[in-house]
């Protein structure tokens, strides 16, 4: 089956699909996305992700083109065209095509596209052996909890990361961590589970909501208090959250050994339970 689109409510080959170059996307950045993930054929926590995207959506003035429960069918239909049962689903909304001018524009519909690609699991061997994390001071924006398209501080960051041979850069605000580039972060000191609380700093992660539901149901302590680099550095454990990356853990913070150096026992336990939760 070939990689799909959706756009503007028609199902069609991804590589036919396109979007004129005055979409306020494109020029502006004007809208907002969703990533959801199946598991067997099936999306994970998409009410969650729906949710998300309408909050996202307001937060920018924006309307949804179709209610929450026609654009949950839509998801859905694409998945069964798909036919993939591992797969990614984009969800873009824009605030349409019109000429440039800041100004939202007068009597347009909004774009709406989505595509559905086969995932790419991440190397069985990051997750066996962890990653390196490196930190940066956060230039963002003070709406992080909006999941817009302006991506260009987590862009540079990864980049950043990468450059430096680590997997993801941790974004430092006001002497805290708050978030990765591209994922949540979480610690374990003493046996309790701390990771930055939600507000305009940070990205209300999906997985990051359903690890910790995991965990207080594991009877694991959760305390949504942010951290410093210092803490997190001095942690037990530390792992990152993502709906692609799932529950990744975090062995080296710059240069500095987290724990033994290894993937420690509450995020082994953690992704067990996840695991289950997504594949059993
Ligand atoms: N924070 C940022 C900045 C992200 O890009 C992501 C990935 N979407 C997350 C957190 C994790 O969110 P979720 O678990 O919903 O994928």
């Amino acid at each position: 089956m070939p990689e799909l689109a959706y756009l503007n409510s028609r199902f069609l080959p991804l590589s036919e699909a396109t979007v004129s170059i005055d979409d306020r996307g494109f020029q502006f950045g004007d809208g907002v996305y969703e990533v959801v993930r199946t598991y067997r054929g099936r999306p994970f926590e998409l009410p969650a992700h729906m949710q998300r995207l309408e909050f996202s959506a307001h937060s920018i003035h924006l309307s949804l083109p179709v209610d929450l429960l026609d654009l949950t069918r839509v998801v859905e239909e694409g998945i069964r065209l798909s036919g993939f049962q591992e797969a990614k689903i984009y969800i873009q909304l824009t605030r349409g095509v019109a000429p440039r001018d800041h100004a939202f524009p007068i009597g347009r519909k909004p774009t709406l596209v989505m595509t559905f690609r086969e995932i790419h699991p991440l190397a069985q061997e990051l997750r066996a052996k962890g990653v390196r994390v490196v930190t940066t001071e956060d230039p963002r924006w003070s709406r992080c909890d909006i999941k817009s398209l302006n991506l260009l501080g987590n862009v540079l960051a990864r980049q950043q990361a990468l450059e430096a041979g680590a997997f993801e850069s941790l974004f430092v605000r006001n002497g805290v961590v708050t978030e990765g580039s591209v994922s949540n972060v979480m610690a374990i000191r003493r046996g309790a589970l701390f990771t930055a609380p939600t507000g305009p700093a940070i990205l209300a992660g999906v997985t990051r909501q359903s690890v910790l539901s995991m965990a207080r149901d594991a009877g694991i302590t959760v305390r949504e208090e942010a951290l410093t680099v210092p803490d997190f550095c001095s942690s037990e454990e530390v792992f990152l959250t993502g709906t692609t990356i799932e529950i990744l853990p975090v062995v080296r913070i710059n240069e500095i050994l987290i724990g033994s150096g290894t993937p420690g026992p509450i995020t082994t336990k953690l992704a067990g339970l996840f695991h289950a939760a997504t594949r059993g």
